[in-house]
C-alpha cells in the first residue's frame, strides 16, 4: 500500500467506527441548535378527512421515515439517537403546522428501497429523506413539495483526474444505492459503467476511500455534505445531470394530508423558516439558498 492509500483506509475505518458511535471516534458535526428556527405548533389544527392524521393525533406523536447517514440532511448522533439536517427540519416544520410538537417527532431510518413500502405499511406516517418526486413513484405513493430541487453528480476521491461526468464511467466501477433514481439513470443511460448497489451511500463512500469502486454517485447535496467531511479525500466532479425535485412521501390515498403537508411547506416558505433551516443545515455544505422550487398541488387521482 502507498502512504495516501494507507491514509485513506485509515480514514474510511474512522468513519465507520463514527458511524459506530465507538469511543474515540469524532463528533458528528451537526447543525448549531441556536442558529434552526423554533416552529410554531399550530395548536388548532384538526384534518378530519386524513386517516394518517388521525391515527398520529391518536397516538399522539408523528412517526416520519428519514435518513441516518447524509450529511447535512438527514444524520443520526449515533451517541444520542437525535436526528439532524435539511430534511430533519423539514419534518418538523411541517409536524408544527400539523399541530404536532417538533420535538415529539420520533424518526425512523428507511433506506431509499424501501421507502413505497414503509409508507404503504403504514410504517411510518410520511417520508422526508431526499426522495425525488417522479410519476413512478406516483402510482405507490403521494407527494407534497417539491421542497427543494437537486441533481445527479459524481464523488470521486482527489487523486482522480479521469472522471468529470457520467460520460467517463465506461470500464469504471461506479456505486450507488439500490432503488435509487440515480442508479437507475445510470444502468439505463450509461450501461457501460459498471454498477454497483448497497442499501446506503455512506457504504458506497467507504468502499470510494478503500479503493472498492472508483466514484459514487447520487444527489449533488448528498455527495457535497460527504466532501464537506473529508475534503483532503473526496471531490464533487462536472455539473449535475439530472433535476431531482425533492417530495415528502405520503400514503397515496391520503390526498387530504398531502395537501395539508403542502400548505406546510408553502406557510413555511413564506415566514423565512425554510430558509433559515437551509442555511443552518444544508447551507454548511458550501451551496448558498436557492430560491425553493414552486409547490405542485396535482389533482386528487
Ligand atoms: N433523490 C434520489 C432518489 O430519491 C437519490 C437519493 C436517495 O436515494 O435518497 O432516489
Amino acid at each position: 500500500m502507498t502512504r495516501t492509500r494507507r491514509a485513506l483506509a485509515a480514514l474510511a475505518l474512522a468513519l465507520l467506527s463514527a458511524a459506530c458511535g465507538k469511543e474515540g471516534s469524532p463528533p458528528v458535526k451537526g447543525p448549531e441548535p441556536e442558529a434552526l428556527p423554533v416552529y410554531r405548533v399550530d395548536t388548532s389544527f384538526r384534518l378530519p378527512d386524513s386517516p394518517t392524521w388521525n391515527r398520529a393525533k391518536q397516538r399522539g406523536y408523528l412517526v416520519v421515515g428519514a435518513k441516518e447517514d447524509q450529511p447535512y440532511l438527514g444524520e443520526k448522533d449515533p451517541a444520542t439517537g437525535v436526528y439532524s439536517g435539511f430534511d430533519i427540519e423539514i419534518a418538523r416544520m411541517t409536524a408544527a403546522s400539523l399541530g404536532f410538537d417538533p420535538a415529539t417527532v420520533r424518526f425512523r431510518t428507511i433506506a431509499s428501497a424501501n421507502r413505497e413500502t414503509a409508507i404503504q405499511n403504514g410504517q411510518i406516517d410520511y417520508y422526508v429523506g431526499t426522495y425525488t418526486i417522479n410519476d413512478n413513484r406516483k402510482k405507490l405513493v403521494g407527494f407534497a413539495g417539491p421542497y427543494y430541487m437537486a441533481g445527479q453528480s459524481l464523488l470521486v476521491r482527489t487523486d482522480e483526474n479521469d472522471i468529470d461526468g457520467p460520460q467517463d464511467l465506461a470500464g469504471r466501477t461506479v456505486c450507488s444505492a439500490a432503488g435509487s433514481t440515480p442508479y437507475q439513470r445510470i444502468e439505463a443511460d450509461y450501461p457501460q459503467a459498471v454498477l454497483v448497489a448497497y442499501d446506503t451511500y455512506s457504504i458506497c463512500v467507504d468502499n470510494l476511500l478503500t479503493f472498492q469502486v472508483d466514484a459514487v454517485t447520487t444527489d449533488d447535496t448528498i455527495l457535497l455534505g460527504y466532501a464537506a467531511k473529508a475534503p483532503d479525500e473526496l471531490k464533487v466532479v462536472g455539473k449535475p445531470f439530472s433535476q431531482e425535485p425533492y417530495g415528502i412521501g405520503v400514503p397515496r390515498s391520503d390526498n387530504a394530508l398531502r395537501f395539508a403537508v403542502d400548505d406546510a411547506l408553502e406557510a413555511n416558505e413564506k415566514d423565512g423558516d425554510w430558509k433559515k433551516a437551509y442555511d443552518a443545515t444544508l447551507g454548511l455544505s458550501g451551496v448558498p439558498a436557492p430560491r425553493p422550487p414552486a409547490i405542485d398541488r396535482y389533482p386528487a387521482s
